[in-house]
């Protein structure tokens, strides 16, 4: 794949992250990747050239896409799936015969909806990484699950939402026993 198309892959995506208020730290030297900070929290973006990650190119793609820094993998691909399987069982044997553990959480965006994946993957990462991100606020509302802890409540930046159609914010609620995060997007009005 040439240069300039590969760069359009990631462009667009790039583009929404930096609205909703990603930063990008580095280029990163393996196929087209970068790696992008929110607060405290570290992620790749990455759009690989393959379908399938061989056992060769396992140590090369941990090394180039600095897996040890970051904390999420978001891969934008046609079959972002087959990808993360094929690492996932990388990750595992590596971890089984190595001790090397690698808690990376990879969320796969489909290149055919990418406009909505983008905005999915956003919403993840602020419900599985809000501590990293968003500082809490603690709301009178007891745990469904555990009902014995509170919930804290982390608040995002407001944003336009394809999937609501209007601009919306996005709230986590992380109970502070059990640990149950809940996600709420509200619409704030209709455009
Ligand atoms: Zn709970």
């Amino acid at each position: 794949m040439d240069v300039p198309k590969a760069l359009n892959r990631l462009g667009d995506a790039l583009e929404y992250f930096r609205r909703r208020k990603f930063s990008i730290v580095k280029v990163l030297k393996v196929g087209e990747a970068y790696m992008l900070s929110k607060g405290s929290l570290y992620v790749d973006v990455w759009a690989p050239t393959k379908d399938y990650v061989k056992y060769h190119d396992y140590e090369k793609l941990v090394r180039g896409l600095e897996l040890d820094r970051v904390q999420a993998l978001v891969i934008i691909s046609y079959r972002p799936y087959t990808i993360m399987d094929y690492l996932k069982r990388l990750m595992d044997a590596a971890e089984r015969w190595y001790g090397v553990s690698n808690n990376v959480k990879m969320i796969g965006v489909s290149e055919a909806d990418a406009e909505r994946g983008v905005e999915e993957a956003v919403e993840r990462l602020h419900t599985y990484f809000a501590e990293l991100i968003s500082r809490p606020a603690t709301v009178r509302e007891r745990c469904p699950r555990c009902d014995a802890g509170d919930l804290q409540r982390y608040q995002f930046d407001d944003y336009f939402s394809q999937k609501l159609y209007g601009a919306a914010r996005q709230y986590v609620y992380i109970c502070d026993r059990c640990g149950l995060r809940i996600s709420r997007q509200e619409l704030l009005s209709r455009s």
